[in-house]
């Protein structure tokens, strides 16, 4: 049997790190879109220890794989010995990596998806989300997508009410930022956290929310990095709703109401000779969709 899903990309729409934690994560509060740009995986049954392939320079091809976890631990959820084999994934990477897109989270969570339908096993939800949890913080927000607000690690997740529907412009730098480095740079610029913005409460209304939303990490990154302030101004400038990094970077996003508003503004990006990609705001339905598996 051979199953195939998609694992779609998120964005921050905004980001607040209200503390360190004892564990040493950062306790946040973040609101995670899903947007229609997507990773592809398979899954097929093959006799053998479990492998998991890709194409894509970078991209781990053993245990340090996220995918490779994420089977180890359903495995281990549903009560099985030793680590999992029989099964072969291949891993079509079109999500950036090391760019705060949430790519590996993504496959993290296809991975679970498609080995329950590869494994013939149905866990409660509430199960589910327990094990994605254990993957990695942001697992558990690609297990439904849409809006929702996570808090905690990340990990926990209050789905929102629907945004309505974006274009969204995705600047592409040539370098990437990982997520650990993003947070050290974070706690060496800002040692006093707590009397900031962090906890005023989002005002009601999407147009009235977008002119206060922020990435709390955004400047800590483009100090290091100024090529990403000037390209959020000038997806700015380009009319879009709102522009900033996203997770702990690099990439930058603009929203936009009307494709044409994007693709010009796409070409503004370009002048700053960063790479861009067009994709669009995606709901709890469309998200479904596109994850459900196809044998
Ligand atoms: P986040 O927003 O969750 O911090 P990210 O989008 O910035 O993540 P990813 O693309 O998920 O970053 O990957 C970061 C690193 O994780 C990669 O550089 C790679 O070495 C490793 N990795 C492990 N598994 C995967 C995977 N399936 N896809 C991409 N990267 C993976």
């Amino acid at each position: 049997m051979r199953i195939t899903s998609h694992a779609p990309a998120k964005i921050n729409l905004d980001l607040r790190v209200l503390g360190k934690r004892q564990d040493g994560f950062h306790e946040l509060r973040t609101v995670l879109q899903s947007i229609a740009l997507h990773d592809t995986l398979s899954f097929r049954d093959r006799a053998g220890p479990m492998t998991v392939r890709s194409r894509t320079p970078g991209v781990p091809r053993d245990r340090r794989n996220i995918v490779w976890h994420a089977a180890c631990e359903l495995w281990k959820a549903l009560g099985r010995r030793g680590t999992p084999g029989n099964v072969a994934i291949s891993i079509r990477k079109a999500i950036p990596m090391a760019a705060g897109l949430g790519g590996g989270s993504s496959d993290a969570a296809c991975a679970l998806r498609g080995l329950c339908s590869l494994w013939g096993v149905s866990p409660q939800l509430s199960d589910l989300r327990t094990v994605a949890s254990h993957v990695g913080s942001d697992v558990p927000f690609f297990l439904d997508g849409g809006m929702s607000l996570a808090y905690g690690r990340g990990d926990r997740i209050r789905q929102l009410s629907e945004l309505e529907p974006f274009w969204v412009v995705l600047a592409l730098p040539s370098f990437g930022v990982s997520t650990a480095t993003a947070y050290s740079w974070f706690d060496a610029d800002r040692p006093s956290l707590g009397e900031q913005t962090n906890h005023r409460r989002l005002p009601r209304g999407w147009r009235r929310r977008m002119q206060v939303l922020v990435n709390e990490l955004e400047d800590v990154v483009a100090v290091r990095h100024p090529s990403i302030s000037n390209v959020v101004a000038a997806l700015r400038a380009a009319g879009a709703e709102r522009a900033g990094m996203t997770g702990s970077g690099s990439a930058v996003f603009g929203l936009f109401t009307r494709r044409a508003d994007a693709m010009a503004a796409q070409r503004e990006a370009r002048r700053a000779t960063w790479r861009t990609v067009l994709s669009r705001t995606i709901g709890r339905s469309e998200f479904a969709r596109l994850t459900s598996a196809d044998r």
